[in-house]
């Protein structure tokens, strides 16, 4: 029985072969997946199997294309060994498709790109051919490499920067509005796929090292944005710290819904305890000012849930009026239609209101250290100040590690 997508084909050459496999590779692209495909055929070429890449449907970390091309095969022939066969794939294959390439006895492999990373047939580690193993499998590389390897950048390079279609009821800030802004040399960085967000594209600036003594969430106040740290996330992240700076949604490089009434403190509180899981904070310090500080503040109270663990310190900022560029302070803001939720902000500060009882008692409690401070984020010098007594301040703190 000849796969369902494939019946009785024939695989005419070596460039044939990779063609089919790319189709394999662009029908997982489709699919969210990584775009790697892999066709297998017999000694006279005809086509045993197919496969692409789906670890992420399949919940399976061995669902590479060539593992899923090598299943289907050996259950169509009713024989674990492959012998004779050509495996056809987009990607040179990893250590674990290679060892099971070997497995299989498959005679020949031809792969598209190299995978200078993780490749196992020569560029990490040549597996298919180490002499030592008791079977070698003769290699062809590079067959369609550059479409095979424009294929995986182009599935890249749209989630690293702007892929996330706009929902209908929200905004986006173009992008030509945070041209020449001021003292940020931060590429954007986006994040759409918490479930709090629903689709929304929110813009997170996360820098330094994963295993920083110290992980910084710095929140902003109304009308403001992540623009307010520059100062002191360069501070910061001078000082080996890690820095998370979002922009909330309806701020900043963040999608905007149109109505004031979407937002909530609630969903706000919401996305960044998402945004703290996803990161895996630990004993992270909650530093903000004004609004973004009631966020702080309420943070680990706000939810049932919510792992209080991730918290370790607190840091209030009174940063007064920024009066450097108010035109980078309102880029994100070019009408009424992006400024909801500046509209809503007032709302948001009386609903944090109930939430400062049990946040205060949170606080005090000894065991987390809190920090009020005052700092003009707009001087250089007041942020590196403040970067150097908060760092001092919060050493303390086990970060990094689940208490
Ligand atoms: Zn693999």
């Amino acid at each position: 029985m000849p796969p369902r997508d494939a019946p009785n084909m024939t695989v005419s050459g070596d460039v044939h072969g990779i063609r089919l496999a790319l189709e394999q590779a662009r029908a997982a692209a489709a699919k969210g997946e990584v775009p790697v495909g892999a066709v297998l055929a017999d000694a006279q070429g005809r086509v045993i199997a197919m496969g692409r890449n789906a670890p992420i449907a399949a919940r399976d970390p061995a669902a590479h294309a060539e593992i899923r091309a090598l299943r289907a095969a050996a259950r169509r022939l009713g024989n674990y060994r492959l012998d004779g066969c050509t495996l056809y794939v987009t990607l040179e294959p990893c250590a674990m498709c290679a060892g099971a390439v070997l497995h299989a006895r498959v005679r020949r492999v031809v792969y598209g790109a190299r995978d200078p990373k993780a490749g196992a047939a020569g560029s990490v580690l040549d597996v298919l051919g180490d002499a030592r193993l008791n079977h070698q499998t003769a290699v062809t590389p590079g067959v369609l490499a550059s479409e095979c390897g424009a294929l995986l950048r182009e599935f890249f390079r749209p989630r690293r920067s702007n892929a996330s279609p706009l929902r209908e009821d929200a905004l986006r800030t173009p992008d030509a509005a945070f041209a020449d802004l001021p003292d940020w040399p931060w590429p954007p960085q986006y994040l759409a796929d918490l479930p709090a967000l629903a689709g929304l594209r929110m813009h997170v600036i996360d820098t330094g090292p994963a295993a920083a003594p110290l992980a910084w969430l710095l929140l902003h106040d109304s009308p403001a944005w992540s623009w307010q740290f520059r100062h002191l996330i360069a501070a910061l992240a001078a000082a080996g710290q890690r820095v998370i700076a979002p922009d909330l949604i309806g701020f900043g490089r963040s999608d905007k819904p149109k109505r004031a009434a979407a937002h909530s403190l609630a969903w706000h509180a919401q996305t960044l305890r998402e945004l703290a899981d996803r990161l895996n904070l630990r004993r992270a310090v909650l530093a903000g000012c004004g609004l973004g500080g009631r966020l702080a503040q309420t943070l680990p109270v706000s939810a049932p849930e919510c792992d209080a663990r991730r918290y370790g310190g607190l840091l209030l900022i009174e940063a007064g009026h920024d009066g450097a560029s108010d035109a980078a302070h309102a880029a994100p803001f070019p009408d009424a239609g992006h400024r909801a939720a500046l509209r809503a902000a007032p709302r948001l500060w009386r609903e944090s209101q109930s939430a400062l009882d049990a946040a205060r008692a949170f606080w005090q409690d000894g065991a987390r250290p809190v920090l009020t401070q005052a700092c003009d984020l707009s001087s250089p010098a007041q942020a590196y100040a403040l970067a150097d007594a908060a760092s001092r301040y919060f050493a303390p703190i086990p970060s990094g590690t689940p208490s």
